[in-house]
């Protein structure tokens, strides 16, 4: 604490983001980055953008990308809004539509940032148990509140609720905002943006940091009814009116453009996903039912935590959160077939030690 900071400081509980090592050698399962590149398309596109031009300011609202994410889902670029990252669309929407002073809920296992917003924007919330199966019960969140946000699939577990129940969770809170967070939406799930059309209380927000691979850019979006995009407008350009630069503009929405590339790498990380779930549970894992690019995985016989460090001591590196719930999983990001042998040879011996 120093005399110079506002107050508020003091009582901040930031975020710690997974390890990024300066080591490059070591396996690195603990961020659920892809493991495959970039569409060369978004290198093309940003490499083009290297030139004097740079000298100018971005297009403030993104528009290319926002046409590109509009007609990769067929709908109009007014329900699209894009920043630096979705960490950052997040922190907005959080500040622009949960302020209401009645608790904001969301899953008890859930995307620890979310307190995080809560704490710098004073906003309540009420933690909801996921049921003993770790899944969403949407019927658990009938009570009052000020906004409902959850990703979808769940992280750190990996699960799915069904586009159904978001819909009748949307049905059931027709005065309050319910946020899904499709981070990993593209490696199993089914998007709730077919829904924003009908659902005016519906925002989705989506980053291209995990199934288009440029965790390093940092772009994310959000899509919803224009009324709930204006708000995020409002804040961006009261906070930054350029979260994004030229080059991440023209990467991002370029991304968006080659499907084909971003098909076949999803389509590469869910097989081995299904491949890697199945020869965990020969070693004896438990693995909960993962619609992402990570699973999320406890052994019967194995503390999590002596696992990731004995992991670790081998190069390969995995996420262990030690909240109570779940300080006996670790959450692995589904890597190349060569970066998953590596773990599973690693595993054996430590298991069998
Ligand atoms: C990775 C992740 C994000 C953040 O994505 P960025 O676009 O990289 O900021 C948001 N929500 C969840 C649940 C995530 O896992």
């Amino acid at each position: 604490m120093s005399k110079f900071w506002s107050p508020f400081v003091k009582d901040l509980v930031p975020y710690v983001p997974g390890e990024q090592p300066k080591l490059t050698r070591l396996v690195k399962l603990n961020t659920n980055e892809n493991p495959y590149g970039p569409s060369p398309k978004a290198i093309e596109a940003m490499r083009a953008q290297l030139d004097d031009g740079l000298r100018l300011y971005p297009d403030p609202s993104g528009d290319a990308l926002r046409q590109a994410v509009a007609d990769f889902y067929q709908i109009p670029a007014s329900h699209v809004f894009v920043g630096n990252g979705s960490d950052e669309v997040l922190a907005h929407a959080f500040h622009g539509l949960f302020q209401h002073g009645r608790p904001l809920l969301f899953p008890d296992i859930s995307y620890s940032f979310y307190p995080v917003y809560c704490g710098l924007y004073g906003i309540p919330f009420e933690p909801v148990a996921l049921d003993e199966g770790f899944q969403i019960r949407i019927e658990d969140y009938a009570r009052p509140n000020g906004g409902i946000i959850f990703p979808n699939p769940n992280a750190p577990t990996g699960c799915l609720l069904p586009l159904e129940a978001i819909e009748r969770l949307l049905q059931a809170h027709p005065d309050s905002v319910v946020l899904v967070d499709e981070a990993y939406i593209d490696f199993g799930g089914q998007t709730a943006v077919a829904l924003v059309q009908r659902y005016p209380n519906l925002l989705v927000t989506q980053t291209l940091s995990k199934s288009r691979s440029l965790a390093g850019l940092r772009v994310g979006l959000a899509i919803g009814q224009p009324e709930l995009i204006e708000a995020l407008e409002r804040i961006k350009n009261s906070f930054n009116s350029y979260p994004l630069d030229r080059i991440a503009i023209a990467g991002a929405a370029a991304a968006f453009a080659d499907r084909d590339y971003f098909q076949q790498t999803c389509a590469r990380v869910i097989e081995s996903r299904e491949s890697l779930v199945e020869r965990m549970q020969v070693l004896g894992f438990e693995v909960l039912p993962s619609a992402a690019n990570f699973i999320f995985a406890r052994h019967p016989q194995h503390d999590a935590a002596a696992l990731a460090a004995a992991l670790r001591e081998q190069g390969i590196i995995v996420r262990h959160f030690k909240q109570p719930r779940i300080a006996q999983f670790l959450r692995i990001t589904i890597g190349t077939p060569e970066q998953n042998q590596a773990l599973l040879d690693s595993l054996a011996p430590i298991l069998s030690a």
